[in-house]
């Protein structure tokens, strides 16, 4: 059976997260995950917002964890090679209930520490986002950035990999035992053993818990949908537009993507677990008149996509970030909800703190990698274009035509670190099948390529996680 120093359960950003860091110490560093690839819970549906910090309320570990994790981001993209924007965010008032939460959400950004916050009468707010809506009052200016979080995630775990870390995928932990101070931990793709572990199961952080006898926390899981416009539509905002938060959380937000798309979301209510991640018709579409509140124009005939996500809501609203209070060597990074992508590599840092104070010790490694290229076809200049494929002809030939992604750069995803299996895989590592026409041109020949390269039957290639096959029975090469 093999033996982790530190196992780390589910690989979402904040399981990510700890393994980049821990990774770079003499350790034997593991990860199960229980999808066939890694951020497929909470970290792959989200907003995508490095949120500047006036949101938690200050004291909290949301609010410390937040404001270091947002530098951390920064400087992990930038030695990685994530799409990361910066760009400023507004919150809305418009009403004076609104602009006296705008004043409050002042202090709290003041209080916590984040830079450049001010507060805009509606001149200043038209000016800085004229897209709004002219009735706005005013707004909370604040620096922020979106990050593409799937990437973000990826980047942390590949480079985790390539220091050393193993990731285990399809390994679902259904059980731990303890003894003598070593887990063995029970998955669904073998059995694990290791002197500490790391709970960062997401939705199902408090399933693990529950295996050591720890039911301290039992989350409620709150899901959020989203629509997906055209890149027509990208550009209608340069600035992340969100109206003023409530008890269900930030409220419908407008904003652009990494990839140049438009979002507006999320609503907010209660589901009975992590996996309800459907959308549902008849609630989606009061999404729009929100979202056209705060910019009129949005056009929703440009729709070309709808998701949601669920994130676990802890009972006392902060993160849970402590040791087991059954099993001390087995540390909790639980009810991660927002802002969580922005806090990630602060709440590992946590993590590692604690692991530290219940005696794992850390050994810097000598040359650990902490870099990473990706060429990213159609953001290259016409000569870096025709340097890569005269270096790889398969950088000539595009595959995603909404997207421009070459059977280059799928190639080179396929055969990364961490391998994916999938054609969700591949959409989430090239963006090959996010555009227009959502796969309906590339996914045949995405699904072929994969096949081939793994040296695997088209059978057993699936849209996203196990099971879920696209093809049965014969293929026939049809000319
Ligand atoms: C609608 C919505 C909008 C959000 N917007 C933002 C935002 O704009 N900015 C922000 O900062 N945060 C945002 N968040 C919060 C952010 O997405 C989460 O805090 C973050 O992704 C949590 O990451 P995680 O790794 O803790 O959990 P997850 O991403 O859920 O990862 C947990 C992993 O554990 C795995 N797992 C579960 N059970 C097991 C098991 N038994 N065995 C093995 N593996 C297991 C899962 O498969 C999963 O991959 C949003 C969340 C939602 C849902």
């Amino acid at each position: 059976m093999k033996h982790y120093d530190v196992l780390i359960i589910g690989c979402g950003v904040t399981g990510a997260a700890t393994a980049y860091y821990l990774s770079k110490n003499q350790l034997s560093v593991g990860v199960v995950e229980g999808c066939n690839d890694i951020g497929c819970g909470a970290t792959k549906a989200n907003s995508a917002i490095l949120h500047a910090g006036y949101d938690p309320e200050p004291g909290t570990l949301c609010a410390r964890l937040n404001i270091e994790g947002i530098k951390l981001a920064k400087e992990i993209c930038e030695k990685l090679s994530v799409l990361r924007r910066e760009l400023p965010s507004l919150v809305l008032a418009f009403t004076e209930k609104d602009m006296e939460l705008v004043h409050k959400l002042y202090e709290q950004g003041i209080e916590n520490g984040v830079p450049g916050i001010r507060v805009l009468n509606n001149a200043e707010t038209l000016e800085a986002e004229p897209m709004v809506n002219p009735e706005v009052l005013g707004a909370l200016y604040a620096p922020s950035a979106i990050v593409d979080p799937w990437e973000y995630t990826c980047a942390m775990a590949e480079t985790a990999v390539r220091n050393g870390a193993e990731v285990n995928l399809s390994c679902k932990v259904t059980a731990i035992e303890e003894k003598d101070g070593v887990y063995t931990v029970r998955t669904t793709g073998g059995d694990f053993t290791a002197s500490y572990l790391v709970n960062a199961a997401g939705s199902y952080a408090s399933e693990i818990a529950a295996m050591v006898g720890d039911h301290s926390f039992t989350p409620l899981h709150r899901c959020g949908q989203y629509y997906v416009l055209d890149k027509s539509e990208g550009a209608r905002v340069n600035t992340v537009v969100f109206r003023c938060p409530d008890e269900n959380g930030k409220g419908v937000l407008v904003s652009p993507t990494t990839h140049g798309n438009l979002i507006v979301g999320p609503d907010a209510y209660i589901v009975k677990d992590g996996k309800t991640v459907g959308t549902v018709a008849e609630t989606l579409h009061k999404l729009k008149p929100s979202g056209k509140k705060s910019v009129p124009s949005i056009d929703f005939s440009k729709t070309i996509h709808e998701y949601a996500g669920v994130r676990p809501i802890a009972e006392d609203s902060d993160f849970i970030i402590r040791p087991s209070e059954q099993s001390a060597h087995l540390i909790h990074l639980a009810g991660i909800k927002s802002p969580g992508l922005s806090a990630a590599p602060a709440i590992a840092l946590e993590g590692i703190k604690i692991l530290c104070e219940q005696g794992l010790t850390l050994t810097p490694k000598e040359n650990v990698i902490d870099e990473r290229k990706v060429i990213r076809f159609k953001r290259l200049n016409e000569e870096e274009k025709a340097a890569v494929v005269k270096e790889n002809p398969l950088y000539g030939q595009i595959v995603c035509r909404c997207e421009t992604v070459t059977e280059g750069e799928i190639i080179d995803a396929i055969h990364r670190p961490i391998v994916p299996r999938s054609i969700d895989g591949i959409k989430r590592r090239t963006s090959a099948g996010i555009g227009r026409c959502q796969g309906g041109f590339c996914s045949t020949r995405v699904h072929e390529i994969l096949a081939r390269e793994l040296g695997v039957s088209p059978l057993d290639i699936t849209l996203g996680d196990d099971g879920s096959y696209i093809l049965t029975g014969e293929t026939k090469e049809v000319r």
